[in-house]
């Protein structure tokens, strides 16, 4: 069961979830987070809800969250580091719940695709969006990154019939969602601790490069300025994705404007 109790009692954590905020039903979390962080609230503050009723993806991108299936979350934290620095963090969640869900679950069913979705067999299992709120005085003030993850889903929207799983849809397994929460709020710390020594991902990459799923594949770049297709060879220690185009360039591919699919499935 998802609740307050339930994830508190299974938090192995020193300060991800220890400020937890739990709601049967709400607006965004990463509303809630935002507000919260407002009004001062600590690193570390996570905000969780069974069901958003106007949940957000990337670019405007409307997110899924019915009743009873899946966790909508939103992590609060306060980073002491530069402005451009922070775009790393959402691959740095993305791993994170990546390897909670894995330990959630007893064996490694996850995968990544770049720069931030969670895939379990190329379907997409979570989505994740960081939003970074500066001070007046250009320092700074919190970075929520907000986190969908679909554990029990089985009638699939149609909307997202084509891209979107459940850890319950592609494994058959019934986890509980309270368990998730906390495993992946531990992977999250521990990752956490790893990026802030560097600021960058050089002492993650080979974790994540180790799950991307889009490794030594071709991938379709869709690039608003023109889409191509690529070799995918790895990231960079700032999260951009190295590909080798057909005439044997090698580019850095930047999230954000970009999307990134595989050449016959979503991943
Ligand atoms: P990409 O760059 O690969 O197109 P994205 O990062 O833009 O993905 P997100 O912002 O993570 O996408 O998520 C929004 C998209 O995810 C929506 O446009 C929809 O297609 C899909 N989606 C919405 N709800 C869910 C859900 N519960 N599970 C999986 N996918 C979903």
């Amino acid at each position: 069961m998802l609740g307050y109790e339930e994830i508190k009692g299974q938090l192995h954590t020193k300060w991800a979830a220890r400020n937890l905020v739990y709601k049967d039903v709400t607006g965004s979390t990463n509303d809630d987070a935002k507000a919260l962080g407002e009004e001062g609230a600590p690193h570390g503050t996570l905000v969780v809800a069974d069901v958003q009723n106007k949940g957000r993806g990337t670019r405007g991108r409307s997110w899924e969250n019915p009743k009873g299936t899946n966790i909508a979350m939103s992590l609060l934290i306060r980073p002491d580091a530069p402005p451009d620095k922070i775009s790393m963090l959402t691959l740095v969640m993305g791993l994170s719940v990546a390897e909670g869900i894995d330990s959630a679950v007893g064996k490694n069913v996850t995968s990544i695709k770049w720069p931030n979705d969670v895939v379990i067999n190329s379907k997409k299992i979570c989505g994740i969006l960081t939003e970074l709120h500066m001070n007046p005085d250009n320092t700074i003030g919190d970075v929520v990154i907000g986190v969908g993850i679909n554990v029990k889903l089985k009638d699939i929207p149609e909307s997202i019939k084509d891209i979107a799983g459940s850890i319950l849809s592609e494994t058959g397994k019934d986890i509980d969602r309270s368990f998730v929460v906390a495993s992946c709020m531990k992977a999250f710390e521990e990752n956490y601790e790893k990026y802030i020594k560097t600021y960058d991902l050089a002492l993650l990459k080979e974790q994540y490069e180790k799950r991307l799923i889009n490794i030594g594949k071709e991938v379709r770049i869709l690039d608003p300025k023109g889409e191509y297709e690529a070799v995918a060879e790895g990231i960079t220690p700032n999260g951009a994705l190295i590909v080798r185009t057909k005439d044997g360039t090698i580019k850095e591919v930047n999230a954000g404007e970009v999307s990134v699919r595989g050449l016959y499935t979503y991943a």
